[in-house]
This record gives structure tokens, C-alpha cells and sequence, in this order.
């Protein structure tokens, strides 16, 4: 492309849309290049659009991960966005910021308070434009608005939420707030209906300041190195390769991408890249290891009141709710698949949560051909309590499976792998089943589906979760952040260990997993990493 760029971004997901927006805020020239295309679709805008997109490959990376052990043999489904926004274009919308905590284990893992939580909550109020206003903890008129979750709950939240108290949670008015424990409503990454990804909050407006120039389609394959300094990349464009140079290289392809672009480029662990054929320019075994990711699981319900699947089974149904949105910009399309939730304890002497909770209204059994059936769902009055670990243990990695850029790495999840992970996860369902248990709440429901009241020793707990279980789509760490080379990938800076020139930028350099969701994280480090490679350029 034509121009001289100070930096050169490979992505434009959460982190690297934000980190574009930042650097040209600064006077910086940056290039954008992103393997996917355009976000303008109706299903991406549309909050619950978001089932359509879970398999649609022309937005999703869809990759598999290798059989796992740990799943009874099967291999899970892991949807990447492949898009503008990445992953925030395709996501649930749920705006979690983490524990506090969860700072402090990046400080003493960089050994610098700028990734500590002061600095964190400092960026979070500059990043938020919360529709619940601005206090010591949320921000107001930043460029991403997050919404309430409390203005349009569906009616059942509220008897789900007594049952949570009565099972002995407290209720937590803002879980981004003071304190995490407790349940409550998401605030959700929507606005004016539509969905508020890093696309429409941070790469439009940086795209208007006429510093950031951007290519779709844009499929990188590797980094150019002179020696040890990056200089560039090549890539994949209109069916040919083309070359691009900026004075930085930024990698900010997510937390899968990002590793296999290194070992294409010859920097990872030694002998997998000899055996793929590939010239080892810097052997780093930490590039691909330690994939940590949160693994989640359903109860269903069958329910003896409607719920949103009355409402949106049916022809009639999806056509009125669909007229309610296209007219109001409201309805149940307006609205993220989790309605409420929350965060508890396992065991009380635990110092912070390591559970979080999702209440849906609707329940999705029967399985549909290439899409996740939230836009029709099950025939009868369903419900799912869902549940997803904190900070598990289990570590996965990744590998090349061939040096063909364009064919997908080999993903070894390798969760629920340690006895810790097992023994909370079991702790963790029973939970639910006591606050399914507990009136008025108990009375609406008619029978528990999945996994049935058949599945009720221990053993026989575990194989459900073992055999339904799967990804909560937060896979991180897999190239990252620490003050020694021989543990980490990049520096307190981001810069790649070893190679100058280059730096990471994405869930991938988290230096360890967050206890929520990672959309905001991941935009953190697009805030914060800004204000590294600024300083440090
Ligand atoms: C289905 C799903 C639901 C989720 N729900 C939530 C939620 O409700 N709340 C929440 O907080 N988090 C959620 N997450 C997780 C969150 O969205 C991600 O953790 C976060 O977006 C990751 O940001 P990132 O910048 O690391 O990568 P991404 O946002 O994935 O961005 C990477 C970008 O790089 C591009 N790219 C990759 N390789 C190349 C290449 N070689 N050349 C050019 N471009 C490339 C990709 O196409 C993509 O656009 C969800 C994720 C998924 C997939």
C-alpha cells in the first residue's frame, strides 16, 4: 500500500482496533490489515444475530480443537471472529471487567504497576461510556458505550435472581463495580439496539482521522525478518502475496492466530518448527504454550411458564420480533443471550470467586444444522443456567499442523485436566441444581432436561460435564506477557523477547487469564499497550 507508516497492525479485533484508534490519536500513521471483511451485515448489528454468525465461516475462523481427553475424546468447536472488530464483532456482548485481583496478578507477573489495577480502572473509566452514569468505578463519555442490563431483563430474571439469594448469593448491582461476588445483570457492549463492537466504537472513527489506513481480506502469512529485526510482512490479497513495511510490526491476530503467525515466521519452539519444515529464527518454546481458557456448561429446563422460546419458535413469532427491531430498534433481538448472572465462591475460604454464572431465558436442544439455534429455539417453554470457571488450571497449547499459512494450527485444549478443575466444576453444578430447587422459582419449572435427574453421583456429574462441557470462547496467554524470556513472549512493552521491531498486541500477551470475560481485557491492552509502544517507540 502506498504511504510510509509508523506502524503496521495484523488485525482489527478488540485489541487491535483500539490500539489503532489510540496511535492515531498520538499524530501515528498506522496500516491495518485484516484477514476478514466488512462488518456491515445485519447480523453482526443485531444482538442476537449473534447465533447466525456462530458457524458462518465467511465471519468465523471456526477452527476444532484436537481430540481431548478431557472431553470423553471429542473435539470442541472454537468460533474466532473474522471480521472487522474480530471476535468483538461476533461476540455475546457481556462487558466484564474482571477481578480486581486479576491486575494484580499482571503486575507481579510484569513487575509494573502500569498493568496493575489502579492503572486498569484508571483506562476503564476513560474507555466507558456507561449508560448507568459515572462513579468511582464506571466511566461516562468514553467511545464505548456499555448498556445496563437492568432496563430490559426478561421477566424471568427476577424469580432467578430470588433463587440465586435463596441459595445463599448476594445481589450485586455492578459486577465491574466495587466488589465481583454476588448475581445480578450484564452490562452489555450494546447500543441504540445494535451491537457496539471495537469497529463501530474505535476503528470508524479512527479510519475518519485519515491516519489509519485499512485492508479487508488482508490474510497475513508471515513476518518479514531482517536477521533478528522485523521489518515487515507478507500477505494474502486477491489471490496473490503482497508486502507491506512500516517502521513496527504489531501482531494483534488473537490468542490463535498470533502463535501460529510466530512459528510461520520461524519464532517458536525449535523442534516443531523443524519438523513443519520451517527455519527457526528464534527457538521460543513459550510461543503456542500455555493456552488457558474458561470451560463452560448448560442445565436445561423445561419450564411450565412461557418463556423466549414461546416467542420466537414460531413463523409468527420471529417475524414480529423481527419487525419490532427493524422498527424500534428494540424487542428480544436487541438483547444478548445472557439476561443475568453473576459470579460465587465454591468453597467460602476462597479469597475471590471462581465461578461465573449465565441465566438465558430459552433453551436450545435440539441441535441445528450450522447454527447455534438461538433465533429458533426449542418447541417447548425451555430455559438454560449456565456456568463457566474462573481461572482453571488445566494449560492447553498450540502447533503447527502444516507450514501452509492458511491452513488452521492444531489446538490442544486440554481442559479439565487437573483433579482441581474437576473437583470445582463438580462443586459448581450442584449449585445450580440448588438454585433450581429453590421456590417460588422451583414451581416454574417442570422437569430438568439436561442433564436429567438420572445424572446424580458424582461420577456420573462428571461425565455429563466431561461429555457436554465445552469453550466459553476466552482462549488466552498464548504468547505471553512477562519480565523473563525463558517463562514469556514479550516484554512489559510488548515487545517480542529476542526480535526488534515486533510486538503483540491481544488476548494472546495476557500474562495470565482474567477471572470474566475477555472482550474488555483484550480492549485494555489495546488502551494501555498504546500507551507502552508510544512511550517506548
Ligand atoms: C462466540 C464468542 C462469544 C464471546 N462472548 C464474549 C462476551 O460475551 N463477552 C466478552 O467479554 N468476551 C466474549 N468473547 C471473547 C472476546 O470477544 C475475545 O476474547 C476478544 O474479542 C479477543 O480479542 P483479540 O483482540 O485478542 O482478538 P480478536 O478480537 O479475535 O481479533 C483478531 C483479529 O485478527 C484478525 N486476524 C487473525 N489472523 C490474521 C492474519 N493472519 N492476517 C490478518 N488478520 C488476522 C482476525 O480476523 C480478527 O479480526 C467471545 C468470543 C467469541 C468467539
Amino acid at each position: 500500500m502506498d504511504g510510509e507508516f509508523d506502524y503496521l497492525i495484523v488485525g482489527s479485533g478488540s485489541a487491535g482496533s483500539v490500539l489503532a484508534e489510540r496511535l492515531a490519536a498520538a499524530g501515528k500513521r498506522v496500516l491495518v490489515l485484516e484477514a476478514g471483511g466488512s462488518d456491515r451485515r445485519l447480523f453482526v448489528q443485531m444482538p442476537l444475530g449473534y447465533g447466525k454468525l456462530f458457524f458462518d465461516h465467511r465471519v468465523n475462523w471456526g477452527y476444532r480443537t484436537e481430540p481431548d481427553a478431557g472431553l470423553n475424546g471429542q473435539s470442541d468447536y472454537w468460533p474466532r471472529g473474522k471480521l472487522l472488530g474480530g471476535s468483538s464483532s461476533i461476540n455475546a456482548m457481556v462487558w466484564i471487567r474482571g477481578h480486581a485481583s486479576d491486575y494484580a496478578d499482571w503486575q507481579q507477573a510484569t513487575g509494573r504497576a502500569d498493568w496493575g489495577w489502579q492503572a486498569a480502572l484508571q483506562a476503564y473509566r476513560q474507555i466507558e461510556d456507561s449508560a448507568d452514569g459515572a462513579d468511582m468505578w464506571r466511566g461516562q463519555g468514553g467511545p464505548l458505550h456499555i448498556r445496563s442490563g437492568k432496563t430490559h431483563a426478561h421477566r424471568l430474571v427476577e424469580p432467578f435472581l430470588q433463587a440465586c439469594e435463596a441459595a445463599g448469593l448476594a445481589r450485586n448491582d455492578d459486577f465491574n463495580g466495587a466488589q465481583q461476588e454476588g448475581v445480578g445483570t450484564y452490562q452489555l457492549t450494546i447500543k441504540n439496539g445494535r451491537r457496539n463492537s471495537v469497529a463501530r466504537a474505535f476503528l470508524r472513527p479512527a479510519l475518519k482521522t485519515g491516519r489509519v489506513a485499512l485492508r479487508k481480506h488482508a490474510h497475513v502469512t508471515r513476518v518479514l525478518l531482517d536477521g533478528r529485526r522485523a521489518v515487515g510482512v507478507e500477505y494474502r490479497w486477491k489471490g496473490g502475496f503482497h508486502r507491506a513495511q512500516a517502521g513496527e510490526v504489531i501482531l494483534a491476530g488473537g490468542a490463535i492466530n498470533t502463535p501460529q503467525l510466530l512459528m510461520l515466521s520461524g519464532i517458536g519452539p525449535g523442534t516443531m518448527l523443524a519438523e513443519q519444515g520451517i527455519e527457526t529464527v528464534l527457538d521460543q518454546p513459550n510461543v503456542g504454550a500455555h493456552l488457558n481458557d474458561h470451560q463452560g456448561i448448560n442445565y436445561s429446563y423445561r419450564m411450565t411458564v412461557p418463556t423466549m422460546n414461546n416467542l420466537l419458535r414460531p413463523w409468527w413469532g420471529k417475524a414480529w420480533a423481527g419487525m419490532q427491531y427493524l422498527l424500534t430498534g428494540g424487542g428480544p433481538l436487541a438483547v444478548s443471550i445472557n439476561h443475568a448472572g453473576g459470579f460465587f465462591k465454591t468453597d467460602p475460604a476462597l479469597e475471590r470467586p471462581n465461578m461465573q454464572l449465565y441465566f438465558q431465558a430459552f433453551s436450545t436442544l435440539m441441535p441445528r444444522e450450522d447454527e447455534r439455534p438461538i433465533l429458533t429455539p426449542d418447541a417447548f417453554p425451555g430455559l438454560s443456567i449456565g456456568l463457566s470457571n474462573c481461572r482453571p488450571t488445566s494449560r492447553g497449547h498450540l502447533a503447527l499442523a502444516s507450514p501452509d499459512p492458511l491452513a488452521a494450527p492444531r489446538i490442544h485444549g486440554n481442559v479439565l485436566s487437573t483433579a482441581q478443575d474437576v473437583d470445582e466444576m463438580l462443586k459448581a453444578v450442584k449449585l445450580i441444581r440448588r438454585i433450581a430447587a429453590q421456590a417460588p422459582f422451583s414451581s416454574l419449572i417442570a422437569e430438568e432436561l439436561r442433564p436429567g435427574p438420572a445424572i446424580r453421583d458424582d461420577d456420573a456429574l462428571i461425565d455429563d460435564f466431561r461429555q457436554r462441557s465445552g469453550t466459553v470462547f476466552h482462549p488466552s496467554c498464548t504468547a505471553r506477557m512477562g519480565r523473563d524470556p525463558s517463562n514469556s513472549v514479550v516484554d512489559p512493552d510488548l515487545r517480542v523477547h529476542g526480535i526488534d521491531g515486533l510486538r503483540i498486541c491481544d488476548a494472546s500477551a495476557f500474562p495470565t487469564l482474567i477471572g470474566g470475560n475477555t472482550n474488555a481485557p483484550a480492549i485494555l491492552i489495546g488502551w494501555l499497550g498504546a500507551q507502552r509502544i508510544l512511550a517506548t517507540g
